[in-house]
């Protein structure tokens, strides 16, 4: 039977294109989404994956929405990708706690919400793959998102930590840190921010989707059964950490 994939923020961005690859490598995919139903149902429609509406924000939305996604998938979860992200950017002295609060329960809450539901079912069955999207933001800090820095820094902390405690149960814990990534929370950066991101990348462009994805699909699979706690960099050579 073909393993199963939970994407979060599955149906837009990066995380669509995650869906899509697990998906042309055979698993069967589930992606999850926050509120745009009309580009989830887009999605669906356009690529056959089942959509599932929770905020994995909230630890009680992510317990039902993981059983519905079990139930789409006809199966439990072997491959979380723990994908949704938020930016609330602003310098810190003007950074509303709303700001900073919506971040953290967005971006790292999320790792435990939609983590400690699934971890006991993987730990009994031996097999398990949980992969995070960090940011190279949460590498190297960045300026007017000390609130998305800390979470995604935190993604990496939790990682490599995770790893420790399931790597004999058969279950890897890694994480892939972005670079600048072509989507649409990039497309909202001011042009001329843009155009110097862009200078200061040595690769001198944008990443795709599919370069983040295709390093999920591997992180998913069999062949990766050695690799635990890491964090693969995928940025152009922008930040090498
Ligand atoms: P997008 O903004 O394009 O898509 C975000 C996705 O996450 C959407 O599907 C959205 O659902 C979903 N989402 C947002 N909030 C929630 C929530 N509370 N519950 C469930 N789903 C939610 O993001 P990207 O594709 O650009 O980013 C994906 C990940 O990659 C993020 O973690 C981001 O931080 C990280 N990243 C991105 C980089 C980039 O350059 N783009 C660089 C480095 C890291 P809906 O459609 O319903 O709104």
């Amino acid at each position: 039977m073909a393993r199963t994939a939970l994407v979060t923020g599955g149906t837009r961005g990066i995380g669509a294109a995650i869906s899509v690859q697990l998906k042309n490598a055979g698993y069967t995919v589930v992606a999850n989404f926050a509120g745009n139903e009309e580009k989830a149902k887009a999605f669906s429609d356009e690529t056959g994956i089942a959509v599932v509406k929770f905020d994995v924000g909230d630890y009680d939305s992510c317990v039902d929405g993981i059983a519905k996604a079990e139930e789409l998938a006809g199966a439990p979860i072997d491959v979380l990708v723990n994908n949704a992200g938020i930016t609330r950017d602003g310098m810190f002295h003007k950074m509303t706690p709303e700001q900073w609060n919506d971040v953290i329960r967005v971006d790292l809450t999320s790792l435990f919400n939609m983590t400690r539901p699934l971890i006991e079912g993987m730990r009994e069955r031996g097999f398990g793959r949980v992969i995070n999207i960090s940011s190279i933001n949460g590498q190297k800090g960045q300026m007017g998102q000390v609130n998305y820095s800390a979470a995604k820094a935190g993604v990496i902390g939790f990682t490599k930590a995770l790893a420790q405690e399931t790597a004999r149960k058969g279950i890897t814990i890694n994480c892939i840190a972005p670079g600048y990534i072509n989507t649409e929370m990039v497309a909202a950066v001011p042009e001329k921010v843009l155009a110097s991101i862009i200078g200061g990348i040595p690769v001198n462009r944008l990443g795709e989707a599919d370069e983040i994805a295709k390093a999920v699909v591997y992180l998913a699979g069999d062949d990766a059964g050695f690799m635990t706690g890491s964090v693969m960099t995928i940025n152009g050579g922008q930040y090498m950490a």
